[in-house]
């Protein structure tokens, strides 16, 4: 029977010599959900995998994918500080890494490493539960740090007709400017265009011409949660969705904006946490997440999405 230690559902299949191993690499890692998740998947198909965290540093990266190789890890999800030297050092690479430079999921085929991007699919699909499909829509999105490019970039490729991305004019202002160029000239996309964050008549046309909202800043982020990343007066009740990537707090000030003005759906940063994860499962499994009882145990949310 399953049973709980220190938070995590853990299965009553015994470890064998056939035990899969399944990780995440970061540093600090000691915090993440990420093994409660996988390892409740796991048991719910009734799996005989595992799936640990490794404290694992940047500059420690090309040992730990050696370890994958060596000790045939299935596959490995990466967080900070690792993301850029994944991306550099796996075998092949899914587009969005290839554009972005950032991998959060390794897929091990045989010692071949290809490394993926789910963040930004998570998000997608955390929208698609929420009944919102993003083809043919107009998408402003605040910011331009890790999240934002990955949502940027599956956005675009995912048939988004418009996505203006606000950011002010630093390195990742200048960064992104380059991701688009690589986009455009990789796939021929002209549906993305970077604006000045201080351009006040560009973010109110941006926001006036979107039907979906997203901000990836971190801005209302605790503690600082009373932080709005839009001028106050900013009009909002043409949206079909806003969706704020911050999970804490579950609410920020900017849903609660968007909710008084009579979005229909504003969603907060829980969903894409989820998706995500359902990405990466599938890729390592080839099975679907079960969403519901990872959300309600993990995250400890209500079943059921819309998130
Ligand atoms: P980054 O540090 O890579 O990017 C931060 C972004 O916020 C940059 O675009 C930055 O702009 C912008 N920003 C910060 N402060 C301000 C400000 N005062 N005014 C305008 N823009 C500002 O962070 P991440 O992309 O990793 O994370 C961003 C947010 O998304 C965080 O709140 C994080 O918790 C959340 N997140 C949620 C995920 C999910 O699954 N739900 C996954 C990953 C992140 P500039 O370049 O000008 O500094």
């Amino acid at each position: 029977m399953p049973h709980e230690m220190n938070g995590s559902p853990v299965s009553g299949l015994p470890i064998s010599g056939h035990t899969a191993l399944y990780a995440i690499f970061g540093s600090p890692v000691a915090h993440s959900l990420s093994p409660a998740m996988y390892n409740l998947c796991f048991e719910h198909y009734g799996l005989d995998a595992r799936y640990l965290a490794f404290d694992v540093g940047a500059s420690d990266m090309a040992r730990a994918l050696d370890a994958m190789r060596l000790f045939r890890l299935r596959g490995a999800n990466v967080t900070m500080p690792g993301k850029q030297a994944a991306a550099r050092l796996v075998d092949e690479r899914s587009l969005v890494v290839e554009i972005t430079g950032a991998c959060n999921t390794i897929v091990n085929r045989d010692g071949y490493l290809t490394g993926h991007c789910t963040d930004g699919a998570g998000l997608i699909a955390a929208l698609r539960a929420g009944g919102i499909d993003i083809r043919g829509r107009r998408i402003a999105l605040l910011g331009a740090g890790g999240a934002a490019a990955a949502i940027m970039v599956q956005c675009a490729t995912d048939g988004a007709a418009q996505v203006d991305v606000l950011n002010r004019r630093s390195a990742r202002y200048k960064a992104a400017g380059r991701m688009i160029e690589r986009l455009s000239e990789r796939q021929g996309t002209r549906s993305v265009a970077l604006h000045d964050w201080a351009d006040q008549t560009a973010l109110r046309s941006c926001i006036a011409a979107a039907d979906i909202l997203i901000n990836a800043t971190s801005v209302g982020m605790a503690p600082a949660s009373d932080a709005v990343p839009l001028p106050p007066a900013c009009r909002l009740g043409h949206l079909t969705a806003l969706v704020d990537i911050i999970y804490n707090p579950a609410e920020t000030a900017l849903m609660r904006m968007a909710r008084h003005q009579g979005v229909p759906t504003v969603l907060n940063g829980y969903g894409m946490l989820l998706y995500q994860g359902a990405a990466a499962f599938r890729l390592f499994t080839g099975l679907d997440m079960p969403v519901s009882r990872v959300a309600e145990t993990v995250f400890g949310l209500d079943p059921g999405p819309p998130l």
